[in-house]
């Protein structure tokens, strides 16, 4: 069952995306060559502590950590550890937030140092993907309407779409009904309305689409080892159309927009 929020509910929503934001935007301002994924957990349980909320992940599903840090080929799910970043990777920083009885899960794909434009290309078609993706997240549509437009912008790229993994409702549960594929048919699936509450979050792959788990359980990995993407926003559906609840601009405060006269941030 979709659990609708009400005006008042989504404000707390927003809160909640907000912080996992300027969570985001701090570390920001640490991702770099020499600093671990470990290390940025810390910063960043002891930030969203510091600033009343407590870490979403942290405990859920067993989940070990405040982030998911998945760095090159794992999509998404990776366990931060304490082997360096190092110069050329990429790394997608997955975090989230519970306050006020309301979850944040918002995600952005850093560079490290110096990146290969072919990977630089797929942090921004992800990214557009996210955007166009939540586009059609407006009254009148359907779910598989988000998902179409995420697949077709990918695939006309010649990437793949991770299918595994999907979006999700949001609220207080961090992962509720509807599930929001990143694969669809235009006019297929739930009907959107105001008050739905979803996580958007295309994770999109250089090469195949395929992926597997590593022994750990968590982590997800291409299957032919070519790096991922992963891209997610916090949106919900007031007056008919798409209200993005978290914003990549604390990151962008910070290292510039990266896909600035691409899309709207
Ligand atoms: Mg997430
Ligand atoms: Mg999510």
């Amino acid at each position: 069952m979709i659990r609708y929020k009400t005006e008042q509910q989504i404000e707390l929503m927003r809160k909640s995306a907000l912080l996992v934001s300027d969570t985001l935007g701090m570390l920001a301002g640490l991702v770099a060559p020499g600093v671990s994924p470990l290390d940025l957990d810390k910063k960043a349980e002891e930030f969203i502590r510091d600033m009343g909320g407590a870490p979403g992940f942290l405990g859920l599903y067993n989940c070990p950590s405040t982030l998911l840090t998945s760095v090159n080929e794992q999509v998404v799910h990776g366990i931060p550890t304490d082997k360096p970043l190092q110069d050329g990777d990429i790394v997608s920083i997955d975090c989230g937030v519970f306050m006020g009885g309301y979850y944040g899960d918002h995600a952005f794909t850093f560079t490290v140092g110096e990146v290969e434009a072919k990977i630089r290309k797929l942090l921004e078609v992800t990214y557009e993907c996210l955007m166009k993706g939540i586009e059609q997240c407006k009254e009148g549509n359907r779910i598989g309407d988000i998902g179409h437009a995420v697949e077709t912008h990918a695939t006309d790229h010649g990437y793949g779409v991770v299918r595994e993994l999907v979006g999700h409702g949001l609220g207080t549960q961090l992962h509720e009904e509807p599930q929001v594929p990143n694969f669809g048919r235009q006019g297929k699936g739930k009907k959107i309305k105001d008050g739905l509450t979803v996580a958007i979050e295309p994770m999109i792959n250089m090469g195949t689409h395929r992926v597997k788990q590593l022994a750990d359980g968590w982590t997800i990995v291409t299957a032919d080892g070519l790096p991922s993407a992963h891209f997610e926003h916090d949106v919900a559906v007031v007056n008919g159309a798409p209200e993005i609840l978290s914003s990549f601009e604390p990151i962008f405060e910070v290292i510039g927009n990266p896909f600035e006269n691409k899309s709207e941030a």
